[in-house]
């Protein structure tokens, strides 16, 4: 038996539940349940703050769990990185107010910074050389400067549009994140064994995200253009077609290539072009 702690509700919740499930966990989902147990596999699911994650993870009271690499910063908990999941991307940033004249970093010493996350900008401000003083606030930090409290903010970024809204503009970005998949230093040669099934699994799952399958005809003697065209987890397969002259062209491209690619195949004479989802690659 694994444990696994996710977000009970909040901005990693849903895509935290859902990529178990694509790994072909199902769990049961009232999400107030407090432990979960998944029906089909030896994994149990502890729903937590995200705040509590990291360290629930390095005392050993879960064994493993999902949480923004922002957090496993901040608490600076004793765990491995065992994944990124590619999901929950943002960033911690500095913001000032859009009156500010900004010319640098230097700018910072001696002012009144508000964050939920002081110990990652103490670490930053340190590497600096930057003496600044840091005011902890829970939530809303970006009232702060609004309200007199805080000359800046140093807070989570993704689309900018919060700070736009509070007349702050994104001066520094400090800290990238995503969030990863965390696992504790001591597990036991069950809870590996069990943690590498699912790796294998959750591998599979990411490495089909942003990618389809394409097939099409397509006259034989273009078959090297096209294989130049679309290079594949291998090479594509390519099998002949009862018409003569034609043969039929598989292979997998990602989501961002794949209309210039599409564009090239139909422009060397290709037919009959399939475009289908995948749901999991295992290499
Ligand atoms: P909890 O109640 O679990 O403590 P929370 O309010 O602290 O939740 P959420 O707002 O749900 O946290 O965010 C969870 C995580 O999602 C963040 O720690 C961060 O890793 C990630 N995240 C991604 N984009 C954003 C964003 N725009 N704002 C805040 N967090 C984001
Ligand atoms: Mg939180």
């Amino acid at each position: 038996m694994i444990r696994i702690a996710i977000q009970s509700k909040g901005r990693l919740n849903e895509q935290s539940v859902e990529l178990l499930k694509d790994a072909g966990v199902t769990i049961d989902e009232q999400k107030r349940k407090f432990l979960g147990r998944a029906a089909n596999y030896p994994l149990e699911v502890l729903y937590l703050r995200d705040d509590d994650i990291p360290e629930v993870v390095a005392d050993g009271s879960s064994d493993i769990g999902i949480v923004g690499l922002n957090e496993v910063a901040e608490t600076g908990a004793d765990v491995n990185i065992v994944r990124k999941l590619g999901f929950g991307r943002c960033r911690i940033s500095l913001a000032v107010p859009k009156a500010v004249e900004y010319t640098s970093i230097e700018w910072f010493n001696g002012k009144t910074i508000a964050t939920s996350y002081p110990n990652v900008l103490k670490r930053f401000f340190a590497e600096k050389g930057i003496d600044a003083s840091i005011r902890v606030i829970k939530g809303s930090v970006e009232i702060a400067p609004a309200a007199g409290i805080a000359d800046a903010i140093f807070d989570i970024v993704s689309s900018g549009g919060t700070l736009i809204s509070n007349g702050l503009v994104e001066v520094e970005r400090v800290f990238e994140s995503e969030a990863v998949l965390i696992g504790g230093k001591n597990l036991t040669e069950e809870k590996k064994s069990i943690l590498d099934s699912m790796l294998f699994r959750i591998d599979a799952v990411s490495n089909s995200r942003g990618k389809k399958y394409i097939l099409m005809n397509l006259p034989s003697d273009k078959i090297d253009e096209a294989i130049r065209i679309l290079p594949a987890l291998r090479s594509p397969t390519v099998m002949p077609l009862a018409a003569e002259g034609w043969c039929s062209l598989h292979s997998v491209v990602k989501d961002i290539d794949l209309w210039e690619k599409v564009e090239k195949l139909k422009a060397l004479g290709a037919e009959g072009i399939l475009v289908l989802q995948l749901d999991k690659v295992i290499e």
